[in-house]
């Protein structure tokens, strides 16, 4: 692995936009295909939401650390998640794990609205900073523990869950609109998990597994930062 370090240079832009063009062509490789989800994720530049050691870092396809002991999802993942929640532009979405913004702010190119929660206040604000920074006027960031949803905004077209929980919680269950599709890792542990696809129908939900993934976990309460 290479050493970090302060010393490390800034990348010219002539080797950003390399890194970036690299970026997609991955992403393509990994089955991000939905040209919509493939625009937006071009639009919003991950190193907008990757600080300090790790920026430089911010185009490779891997989780990166973010503050509160938190991370950055990996790019394919955030790719497939977007694609398998396919996202219509009259949506209103919510989002459980804020973490950096950068899920957030890629579902706001394709929704009306965003609503995401995290239960570390110190995250949601340095989200809302970077929305800010980017001219996203879409996004409502919000501290709150989101394994119960956000019901005063209930029901929503689409939520994503972005933290591990053992089964879909069912106040998000409940949360969403007939036809809504949810999409979220689950499993027992940290080791062994499966992103799910809930889709509401008239009468239940269908559950479809996708891929094994590895998410930090869904815990309750706020957080103490
Ligand atoms: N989507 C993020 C990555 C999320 S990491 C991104 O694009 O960067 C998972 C996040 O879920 C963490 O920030 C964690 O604090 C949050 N989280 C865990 N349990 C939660 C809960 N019950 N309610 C809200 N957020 C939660």
């Amino acid at each position: 692995m290479t050493q970090l370090g302060p010393q490390e240079p800034p990348l010219t832009s002539a080797e950003l936009a390399e890194r970036k063009m690299q970026f997609l062509f991955h992403l393509r490789s990994k089955g991000v295909t939905d040209a919509r989800v493939l625009t937006a994720m071009e639009k919003i530049d991950r190193g907008a939401f990757v600080r300090g050691l790790f920026a430089t870092r911010a185009y490779e396809d891997m989780p990166l650390p973010i503050a509160c002991g938190q991370t950055i999802s990996q790019p394919s993942v955030v790719g497939l998640m977007t694609q398998a929640l396919n996202v219509q532009p009259r949506h209103k979405v919510l989002e459980v794990g804020t973490g950096s913004g950068y899920q957030a702010a890629v579902l706001s190119q394709l929704a009306r609205r965003v609503y995401t929660v995290d239960r570390f206040r110190l995250l949601v604000q340095s989200a809302r900073a970077v929305f800010d920074a980017l001219n996203i006027t879409n996004i409502t960031a919000i501290t709150l523990d989101g394994s119960f949803g956000l019901a005063e905004q209930a029901p929503f077209d689409r939520i994503i869950v972005t933290a591990a929980a053992e089964d879909p919680p069912s106040p998000l269950l409940a949360q969403l609109r007939e036809g809504g599709i949810m999409v979220l890792p689950v499993g027992q542990s940290d080791a062994v998990q499966s992103l799910i696809k809930v889709t509401r129908t008239e009468t239940g939900f269908d559950y479809e597994e996708l891929r094994p993934v590895r998410f930090v976990p869904l815990l309750e309460g706020l957080g103490n930062e």
